[in-house]
């Protein structure tokens, strides 16, 4: 036998590399791992994405009031694309007047 479970390796059916694990041969396995890793950093790209969703976006900029650099601090991504979703989602972007009076509330802006 060519492993406890295997006959021969389930992607290419060698029996002369030997098996490493998963019915995988040393050389199909090593290709599977990097398949899965360039799968991964082509999803890495999406995070943002995925973490900007309607509800997010409502909850930290309408109702905890996070600025938009904050938001894209959070998402790991830059505030013109966190204003991008906003648009896109239909959430009204504050005016410099609003930013202006949530930045007095808390105490980012001192006045004299
Ligand atoms: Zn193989």
């Amino acid at each position: 036998m060519w492993s406890r479970k295997f006959e021969k390796c389930i992607n290419c059916g060698t029996r002369e590399v030997n098996h490493v694990a998963k019915g995988l041969c040393r050389r199909c396995y090593t290709l599977k791992t990097e398949a899965n890793h360039k799968n991964f950093e082509r999803h890495r790209r999406g995070v943002a994405d995925e973490f900007l969703t309607r509800e997010r976006l409502y909850e930290l900029y309408v109702e905890k009031q996070f600025s938009l650099t904050d938001i894209g601090k959070l998402a790991g991504c830059t505030r013109v694309n966190v204003h991008y979703k906003l648009q896109k989602f239909g959430i009204d972007a504050r005016s410099k007047t609003e930013v202006r009076t949530i930045a007095l509330d808390r105490g980012k802006i001192h006045t004299t």
